[in-house]
């Protein structure tokens, strides 16, 4: 190899490594990402209101308001995503697909319960980890949020359990969580996720779990 050579090898290394050392430190230093998945949408209502309010439109409206909150509140805001942004239903294989490429941090899909017993009230999460890593973390932030929204809020934790859905599953994300918010079947749950007041509150207690969750 002629001294041209050489020196011509040498300034490519040097590009290469400065390169990556640059891309290493930004990806060290980015914005934590998050993606939050609205369930059901467009023919697909989810559980319905006695007064005709679908979860469809509850779970948008307070994922939306997570969005609004995050870029006015939020000194370094997260990088937030929904999987849909307006009433369109979106394959399950997509929802997790964003995520993937994404490369998220968090992904929580949120839905409202609906019960033949109605009296039952309260959230649940549920959680179906790949790994002891994806165990502890997703346990973690369901057990933050949900105990932000009964300590704040006073709605009633159901506690953590596992559940065999296709969005967990699928999900790389090291906390993947699906968060039933309340019973559509109970009363005073139905009018209070139905109103847009609750939703911002339920919406800020999210965000503030998901920033507690994150140690900012
Ligand atoms: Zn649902």
């Amino acid at each position: 190899m002629n001294t041209l050579n050489q020196i011509i090898v040498l300034l490519f290394c040097l590009v290469f490594l400065n390169l990556s050392y640059a891309q290493n430190g930004k990806d060290q230093a980015r914005n934590p990402i998050v993606v939050i998945d609205p369930g059901h949408g467009g023919k697909d209502a989810g559980a319905t209101t006695r007064n005709g309010i679908k979860e469809k439109d509850i779970v948008l409206g307070i994922a939306s308001k997570i969005v609004v909150l995050n870029n006015k509140l939020v000194e370094n805001p997260l990088l937030l995503y929904l999987t849909r942004y307006t009433d369109t239903l979106i394959s399950l294989g997509d929802r997790t697909e964003l995520t993937k490429r994404l490369k998220a941090d968090i992904f929580i899909s949120i839905h409202c319960n609906q019960a033949i017993n109605r009296t039952a009230s309260g959230t649940e999460v549920f959680i179906h980890p790949k790994s002891e890593v994806q165990a502890e973390e997703s346990t973690y932030l369901g057990f933050t949020i949900q105990k932000g929204l009964a300590d704040i809020l006073g709605i009633k934790n159901r506690g953590i359990k596992f559940g065999n859905f296709q969005v967990l599953r699928d999900s790389d994300s090291s906390a993947t969580i699906l968060l039933e918010l309340g019973f559509l079947s109970q009363t005073d749950e139905a009018i209070y996720l139905s109103q847009e007041d609750s939703q911002n509150a339920v919406a800020l207690v999210i965000l503030q779990s998901i920033i507690k969750f994150l140690g900012l």
